[in-house]
């Protein structure tokens, strides 16, 4: 069913959240600093409202996404009591957690509904099932507005923590990274037997992909808080650590990440975890360090 619903940002990933409303039938406000960029949404349906204040008046629900947590403070705070009290807003824009909650509070002090997003997904995915966009804050409020959310992809709903979903967001950048960096680190060690990268991709995808199977168990062991070695002892593990240490050096390519990986492991098997299974290097996580 059509409902209205208002956009604000329009950079590339604003634009896009545009137009899957509007893709789907929704009678869609927009309103960008920059008016200008309104234009193609504008030919395709959308209205441009000449405020921000007359945006977030012209929809029960207004999605939000700048660039950072300051920009969009700095944006609302320039609206007056009337026009935040009972609208919701749903702000996509990419922060921290306690950021989302600071402005989870100071919404909520103002009389507006109020939930934290994150994308995860490119603007070009938006509007398919492959872009998850994660929510976080009051279920009521979510489950109100899933029906247009739904336009945008898979609407997923975390928790009522409103930090949840940026907390989401930002440990899946722990995540891509180490994925693309323990990669990176095994194509370098192929080359210096002449393998191309395109060579080794399709053998680490599904090294990757095996490793992903081991999470769920893994994750069982970290809940019980108990770690037996059923398939492999952590100090076997440190043992090809350094098979990866020396392979690196002994090539001429960096070795400063294994030498990451030997050193967090030493430390839990020096504690008396090395007859343990290696998610109890979850210690070690779970504390400060990297000083
Ligand atoms: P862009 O740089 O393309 O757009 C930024 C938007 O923020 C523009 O609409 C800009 O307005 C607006 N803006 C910035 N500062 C202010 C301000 N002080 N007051 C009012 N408006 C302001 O970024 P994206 O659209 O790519 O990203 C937006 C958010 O989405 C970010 O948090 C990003 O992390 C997140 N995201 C983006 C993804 C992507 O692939 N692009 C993927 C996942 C998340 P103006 O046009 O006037 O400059």
């Amino acid at each position: 069913t059509e409902t209205s619903v208002t956009v604000i940002g329009l950079g590339l990933m604003g634009r896009a959240l545009a137009a899957a409303f509007l893709k789907a039938g929704h009678a869609t406000t927009v309103w960008n600093r920059t008016s200008s960029k309104a234009g193609p949404l504008v030919a395709e349906g959308a209205r441009l409202a000449p405020t921000v204040g007359d945006a977030v008046k012209a929809s029960p629900l207004t999605i939000i996404c700048l660039t950072d947590y300051p920009a969009v403070r700095e944006l609302l705070e320039l609206l007056d009591a009337s026009e935040l009290a009972g609208t919701t807003l749903i702000n996509l824009t990419s922060g921290d957690s306690a950021q989302a909650r600071d402005t989870a509070r100071w919404a909520g002090q103002r009389g507006a509904r109020y939930l934290d997003g994150a994308i995860m997904a490119v603007p070009p995915a938006i509007g398919t099932a492959e872009a998850v966009i994660l929510h976080s804050g009051p279920r009521p409020d979510f489950d109100a507005h899933k029906p247009v959310l739904d336009a945008l992809g898979t609407a997923t709903y975390l928790g009522e923590d409103p930090g949840l979903a940026s907390l989401y967001d930002v440990a899946g950048l722990a995540m891509m990274w180490s994925v693309l960096n323990a990669w990176l680190q095994g194509t370098a060690l192929v080359a210096t037997a002449g393998v191309d990268a395109a060579t080794y991709a399709p053998f680490a995808r599904q090294l990757a992909a095996g490793v992903a199977e081991w999470l769920p168990g893994y994750a069982e062991q970290i809940d019980r808080g108990s770690f037996p070695a059923e398939v492999s002892a952590l100090e076997t593990d440190a043992r090809a650590m350094e098979h990866l240490i020396a392979e690196s050096e002994a090539a001429g390519v960096n070795a400063e990440l294994p030498k990451l990986f030997k050193a967090m492991a030493d430390r839990a098997i020096a504690a008396g975890h090395g007859g343990e299974q290696y998610p109890v290097l979850i210690e070690e996580f779970s504390r400060p360090g990297g000083d």
